[in-house]
């Protein structure tokens, strides 16, 4: 990654380094996207590694001293973890500074930690949607954001020009920036993320729990289909979790109109209506084939990759997807 002619900020403070506290230390170094990165995590053990692996210019034990002078702070903790941390920074963070945080759920985080900030705090929330099923800070990697999306939802009230900088940041490492209200990132990532990883969760716990089908069956023909299922349902528990909660009304939204298909599909079965399920079949291989076409085909399931004829839009457009 080359190096930017000059940092975008100063001090960048990581309250959270697991899988994306870490790639977001590691890119902003390699691209010199910050002068000096100060970094915390919840557990001594997790705070030792970082040392370790040397991504950050210092690890400091608490939020408060993570904070401190910094100009840009990004809070990469569980969605249900955002507001105690926001209490707790809350008083510490000085005016003019920038917080973000890297939530896969976006209303919740407002609402969650807005409150816990004084007024020349620019609130800047952000989800860059790029991830593995992996975690902790030895499974980042600088590449992790490289053209992939990366969603802000400021409000109608935050200053342009800080919401501008952030974008500055993501684009430097590498990901294409989009500004949406955050209740509408709710529903589109409860379709595209929230949801497919709902179904794999289940379908590899209800594969288990088949006794008809053997453990070694399962994953000896799991190239039919199931192997895809088990990368996703390898995802994070706590996150995900937190992501369900928080997600709660556009995930059941999402699953309501999910389970009305389904029966549809069902109730075709059930009729022998061959028509019916292959006039479905063939909608939806229209649909993958549309991907495949615009060049969004990937070997292993990825719902974060950008549409490649949609440039990023400049910033700030904070209302722009309400017209889709
Ligand atoms: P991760 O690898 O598990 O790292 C989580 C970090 O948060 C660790 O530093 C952990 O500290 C800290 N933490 C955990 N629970 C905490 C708590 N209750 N209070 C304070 N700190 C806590 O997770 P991640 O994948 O980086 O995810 C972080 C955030 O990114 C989540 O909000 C998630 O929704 C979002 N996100 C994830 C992905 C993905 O694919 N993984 C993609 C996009 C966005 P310790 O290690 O010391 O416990």
């Amino acid at each position: 990654m080359t190096k930017l002619d000059k940092p975008i900020y100063n001090r960048l403070a990581l309250i959270g380094t697991g899988l994306i506290g870490s790639s977001i230390a590691r890119a902003a170094r390699a691209r010199g996207a910050v002068r000096s990165i100060t970094a915390t995590a919840r557990t001594t053990a997790t705070r030792k590694r970082v040392a370790e692996l040397g991504i950050a210019d210092q690890v400091v034990e608490t939020n408060a001293a993570a904070v401190a002078g910094a100009d840009l702070v990004i809070v990469c903790v569980p969605v249900g973890a955002c507001e105690a941390v926001a209490r707790e920074i809350g008083r510490h963070l000085a005016p003019g500074v920038t917080l973000s945080d890297v939530g896969s759920v976006k209303g919740a985080v407002v609402r969650d930690m807005a409150p816990h900030l004084s007024k020349g705090v620019h609130f800047v929330p952000a989800h860059p949607v790029a991830g593995t099923e992996h975690s902790g800070p030895d499974a980042g990697f600088a590449e992790l954001f490289v053209n992939r999306w990366c969603i802000l939802t400021p409000s109608e009230h935050t200053d342009p020009a800080a919401v501008e900088r952030l974008a500055a940041f993501w684009r430097a490492l590498g990901a294409n920036v989009e500004s949406m209200p955050a209740d509408h990132h709710d529903l589109v990532l409860g379709i595209t993320s929230h949801l497919p990883h709902l179904i794999a969760y289940t379908i590899v716990g209800t594969a288990d729990e088949l006794s008809e089908v053997t453990r070694s069956e399962v994953l000896k023909f799991s190239a039919g289909g199931f192997r895809d299922f088990t990368r996703i349902a390898a995802s994070d528990p706590t996150m995900w979790r937190d992501v369900f909660l928080a997600n709660k009304e556009a995930v059941l939204e999402m699953l309501g109109r999910f389970n009305e298909d389904l029966s549809a599909l069902t109730r075709a079965m059930r009729a022998g209506d061959g028509q019916a399920l292959f006039d479905h079949f063939t909608r939806t291989r229209a649909i993958r084939r549309g991907i495949v076409e615009i060049g969004q085909d990937s070997a292993a399931p990825d719902f974060g990759r950008p549409h490649p004829s949609l440039p990023a839009e400049p910033l700030p457009r904070p209302y722009a997807a309400d017209n889709e």
